[in-house]
């Protein structure tokens, strides 16, 4: 005779569970309230897109390249660093805009845009956006709000 199946089901008899159908309506209501509040929290984080405009062949200016660090709360130098290294030209900020020396396809920001979030922003295990840099001797980490999910930011690039 194996004991401590019984053990276990004596455990469950005169539980919780006997008490379910009493309150079945409510505990349903409940569970829609819980649900709702889930699917709030997990709404899907829409990544911003830069906006390119090219100047002849000479300038590549991203028009809304502060708004993009508004949303990612991420530092101005760094994804600036990050993106004339990644596409390899010279470049300045004016006036909320980045300017880039040369033609440079929008195809080519728009990917790296997306690796600077995927890499810098987003949180792998919840997928949300809300984290912060944490730096551990010589690693840095990505510190999510919303899970407290932390991981190595694994990267020759520069952070
Ligand atoms: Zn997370």
């Amino acid at each position: 005779m194996d004991s401590s199946k019984n053990h276990k089901e004596s455990f469950y008899k005169g539980s919780i569970w006997d008490d379910v159908d009493l309150d079945y309506e409510k505990l349903l209501e409940r569970a829609r309230e819980g649900l709702e509040d889930v699917m709030e929290n997990s709404e899907r984080f829409t990544p911003p897109v830069p906006e390119v405009l090219h100047e002849g062949s000479k300038k590549t200016i991203i028009r809304n390249f502060t708004e993009i660090l508004d949303i990612l709360r991420r530092e101005e130098n760094h994804l600036y660093k990050f993106l004339l290294q990644e596409l390899g030209t010279a470049g300045s900020i004016d006036n909320r805009r980045l300017v880039l020396q040369g033609r440079v396809p929008e195809k080519k920001i728009k990917e790296r845009v997306k690796l600077y979030i995927d890499t810098f922003v987003i949180c792998q295990e919840c997928n949300r956006p809300d984290t912060d840099f944490i730096k551990r001797g010589r690693t840095l980490f990505l510190d999510c709000q919303a899970c407290g999910g932390k991981r190595p930011i694994r990267t020759k690039l520069i952070a």
